[in-house]
């Protein structure tokens, strides 16, 4: 994957996760704000009016950011979600801020408000510039603010600007930490992917495929659904590679996985490159019917790319012969029963003059209406 889609791709779930740890932090202070409240009037009996409506605003913004960061998060769009973020902490640290010295001034606690100050310094909403540049930020705003309208003493100033320090290295230390974190999970992510994906076309491989089949089987055996398998094999290609050279026969080759990828449309339908020229289609919930009439379509579709051969036996142009199987998974079956049906059909359809699909013994795509099936010639 291209460097700038995934630093993009990371950006958008570091948005994403802060406005999840924004959305929490909106629930907390939801509810702590009116306690705060309840506690001044049991305790001080507060008459301070900025109190109240610095109170009161700081409720409504937790309540707001509550509904924008639900439905952003449930709807999981990026949307505003970066800005609304940083300005919601922004005005939470700064409705906090005020909150704390007039608290203080009533009643001489620093600590609470202090406590939820250290708690937005170390849930790591922003950047770690940002973050950095806000806790030095409020600190400088701070101390000055603090002299100017109250009259905190010395000590207080001193243990309030130690905490917020050590917040903020905290902050920093759990923001590095988990976007490590996030870069060990995407690393692994992006490893397992290229192992399990073709280099050459893309498509997933036979490792891809056999984990696949790992989880599907059982899920298939539960839900009773059948599985099928088509496996594709192109015509005389060693004759093609030999004219055109191995280059030319990679590119033939891209162009057929092209089609395969794009015929298997439905979210359960896996194309694989299991090896050489050698591909096949993984469908589910699919009659015998159906199966046969998706092949036929691939085949056909295939031998539309008009890709010329060296081989004009069978056609003109590039053309794969297919072998079709389906079975219900079961405790008593496994794919390789599967694989062994489609391999011997696919063997029939290379007897059976190339370009065509069988299904257990019988030939389709031979006659002018492809349905119409011929025994084959040679079953062995
Ligand atoms: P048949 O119709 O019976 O399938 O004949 P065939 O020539 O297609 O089959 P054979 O198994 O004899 O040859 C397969 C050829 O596929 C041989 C090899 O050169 C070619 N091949 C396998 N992998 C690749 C690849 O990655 N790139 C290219 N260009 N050719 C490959
Ligand atoms: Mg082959
Ligand atoms: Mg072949």
């Amino acid at each position: 994957m291209d460097k700038s889609i995934r630093q993009k791709e990371f950006a958008d779930r570091l948005t994403i996760w802060n406005c999840k740890r924004s959305l929490y932090s909106g629930r907390v202070l939801v509810v702590l704000f009116p306690v705060l409240g309840g506690l001044n009037l049991l305790l001080v009996k507060s008459e301070v009016m900025a109190y109240w409506v610095v109170l009161l605003i700081e409720e409504i913004i937790q309540m707001a950011a509550l509904q924008i960061f639900q439905f952003e998060v449930k709807t999981d769009t990026q949307g505003i979600l970066s800005i609304a973020y940083k300005l919601y902490y922004a005005l939470t640290m700064l409705g906090l801020l005020v909150l704390s010295v007039l608290e203080y001034r009533q009643s001489g606690s620093l600590l609470l408000l202090i406590g939820i100050m250290t708690y937005y310094v170390v849930v790591p909403v922003l950047s770690r510039k940002e973050q950095m540049v806000s806790a030095y930020g409020i600190l400088v705003l701070a101390v000055p603010y603090c002299i100017a309208v109250s009259d905190l003493g010395i000590r207080a100033i001193v243990d309030s600007a130690v905490v917020l320090c050590a917040a903020a290295v905290l902050g920093r230390f759990s923001q590095d930490n988990m976007r490590y974190k996030e870069k060990l999970k995407n690393e692994l992510k992006e490893k397992t992917i290229s192992a399990e994906t073709d280099v050459l076309t893309g498509l997933m491989n036979r490792l891809g495929l056999e984990k696949q089949i790992e989880y599907l089987w059982p899920f298939c055996t539960r839900t009773n659904s059948p599985v099928g398998i088509i496996e594709i094999d192109i015509d005389f290609f060693k004759k093609y590679n030999d004219k055109f050279g191995h280059p030319e026969g990679d590119i033939c080759l891209k162009k057929v996985a092209g089609v395969l990828q794009e015929s298997a449309r439905r979210s359960s339908d896996i194309a694989v490159r299991i090896g050489g020229e050698e591909f096949v289609v993984f469908v589910q919930n699919m009659s015998e019917k159906e199966i046969i009439k998706f092949a036929l379509r691939i085949r056909d579709k295939i031998e539309e790319l008009k890709i010329p051969h060296a081989w004009d036996e069978v056609s003109k142009y590039v053309t794969v012969s297919m072998g079709a199987a389906y079975i219900y998974p079961n405790n008593t079956n496994n794919f390789q029963q599967l694989y062994e049906h489609a391999d011997k059909a696919l063997y029939k359809a290379k007897r059976n003059g190339r370009n065509c699909v069988v299904f257990g013994d019988l030939v389709y795509g031979k006659k002018k209406d492809e349905m119409e099936a011929i025994p084959c010639k040679a079953s062995e």
